[in-house]
């Protein structure tokens, strides 16, 4: 039997924190990972580049946590994204800020932040199992709780961290593993969906391959309730459409409103809006329309109106609004410009769903957080037992936020779990 005080299972970005946090805080402490290498999802996270962390204020990484944020703010209160950002540079690693406050590190190679988080754990001496692929555990706050792995046998301690992650990547090595574990401790697993996901398009659009590969910047998506036509959701900034659907920053951040709105109504098609000019109103877009098609009023309004609108969404635009391609500034009627400034304001779509959760950046549910502690991620159900990272019910948006979660709650956890082991063998001496 391998004897420990923290063992933590997983060595994702939640997992590593959570060693070098127990370590640091003089805990003899293991970490068990079924990879051959730790942090693969890591490593590829942000493009290659690992987007570490986002540097906004805890009210706003909050308002990026989408659901339940509101537990993030007693971990953000022990180790945040400043936190986050002073710990890497401790470590060597200079980060840079980039657009919408993301922190990448200047080389733009994941895998040194990789490096230099398995380089702080040797230092720590904690001990690093790959390829142990974790079984069951056999739950025992008496005499330690007993892991039992594929290939090293039993490891036992009072302090077991579960950071093992949740379903999406699967080839990461995260398959949900950890879920019954907590089940058998009493914990509820709140439903899982996929979340940061592209979004699949019924439209014909969409079939025909009109607008693949179109990326629009600063514009708005609207979610609509498929029954009640009113907004659920909306998010600014840029979009791609791609050959089945909508992908890019907003189009993974609407994506789990697609996914709760069919599970709601029953797999319907959920209506979509893109307003192309989120900054004016439809009155202020039907001005600027009629002054530039006015300008040259015997040229064709698609010539008239090229450069007011990206190339191939022109054309699909003029005949939504029912506009002849041909027609010239001077035979179009004012109420068809006001037609096509009620397109461009609302470009309707139709969802149908998104890719399946094993494609998905983010699995969405997972440990229920009323059941957690949120100043020491420990269980209420089992002492001794302490969760950080995806495993939880917890997601953010693409940005860096689910890697904040998971540092942050993965040094939360770990810090608490030293402290309950090394308080237990003091009481025990
Ligand atoms: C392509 C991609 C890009 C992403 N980009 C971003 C981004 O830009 N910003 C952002 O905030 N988030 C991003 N994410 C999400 C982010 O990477 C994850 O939220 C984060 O890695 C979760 O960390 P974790 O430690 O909880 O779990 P994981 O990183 O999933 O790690 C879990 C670990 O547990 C191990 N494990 C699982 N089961 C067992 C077992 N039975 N025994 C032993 N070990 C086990 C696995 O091998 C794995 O190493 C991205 C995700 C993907 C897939």
């Amino acid at each position: 039997m391998n004897t420990y005080d923290v063992i933590v299972i997983g060595g994702g970005p939640a997992g590593l924190m959570a060693a070098a946090a127990a370590g640091e805080n003089g805990a003899k402490t293991a970490i068990l990972d079924k990879g051959s290498k730790l942090g693969r999802k890591l490593a590829i996270s942000g493009g290659g580049r690992c987007n570490v962390t986002n540097r906004v204020d805890n009210e706003e990484l909050i308002r990026h946590i989408p659901g339940n944020g509101r537990f993030m703010y007693s971990p953000f209160s022990i180790f945040n994204n400043e936190n986050i950002i002073a710990f890497f540079e401790s470590l060597g690693i200079e980060l840079k800020e980039e657009d919408n406050g993301r922190m990448f590190p200047v080389t733009d190679k994941a895998h040194d932040v990789v490096r230099a988080l398995l380089h702080k754990l040797q230092q720590l001496k904690v001990d690093i199992y790959k390829k142990t692929e974790v079984t069951t555990i056999d739950f025992d706050e008496e005499s330690g709780h007993r892991i039992h792995t594929t290939d090293a046998g039993i490891f036992s301690a009072p302090s077991v961290i579960i950071a093992s992650g949740g379903t999406s990547v699967p080839h990461t090595g995260s398959t949900g593993d950890g879920y019954p574990w907590a089940e058998k401790a009493g914990h509820t697993i709140t439903d899982l969906y996929p979340t940061e996901v592209p979004i699949t398009l019924k439209d014909l659009l969409i079939k025909e391959k009109t607008l693949q590969g179109l990326s629009l910047r600063g514009v708005t998506l609207k979610v609509i309730d498929p029954k009640k036509n009113k907004l659920i959701k909306a998010h600014t900034g840029d979009l791609l459409f791609t050959h089945f659907g909508l992908s890019g920053p907003i189009g993974l951040r609407c994506s789990q409103y697609v996914v709760k709105a069919r599970k709601k109504h029953g797999s319907v098609p959920v209506p979509l809006e893109i307003d192309l000019f989120p900054d004016e109103n439809q009155e202020q877009l039907f001005q600027r329309l009629k002054k530039e098609i006015d300008a040259v009023p015997k040229k064709a309004v698609k010539n008239a109106l090229s450069g007011f609108l990206p190339e191939r969404l022109l054309p699909v635009s003029l005949e939504r609004a029912e506009i002849d391609l041909f027609i010239t500034g001077n035979e179009l009627s004012i109420e068809k410009i006001r037609a096509l400034a009620g397109v461009l304001k609302q470009f309707t779509l139709s969802a149908d769903g998104t890719l399946p959760l094993e494609k998905a950046f983010v699995t969405g549910g997972g440990v229920s957080v009323k059941e957690v502690f949120p100043k020491r991620m420990e269980s209420k159900k089992m002492p001794g037992l302490f969760f950080s990272g995806e495993v939880m019910d917890l997601h953010g948006y693409t940005g860096g936020y689910n890697i904040t979660v998971a540092f942050s709650t993965g040094y939360t956890a770990g810090s608490a779990a030293a402290e309950h082991s090394l308080s237990s063998k003091t009481l025990q001496n």
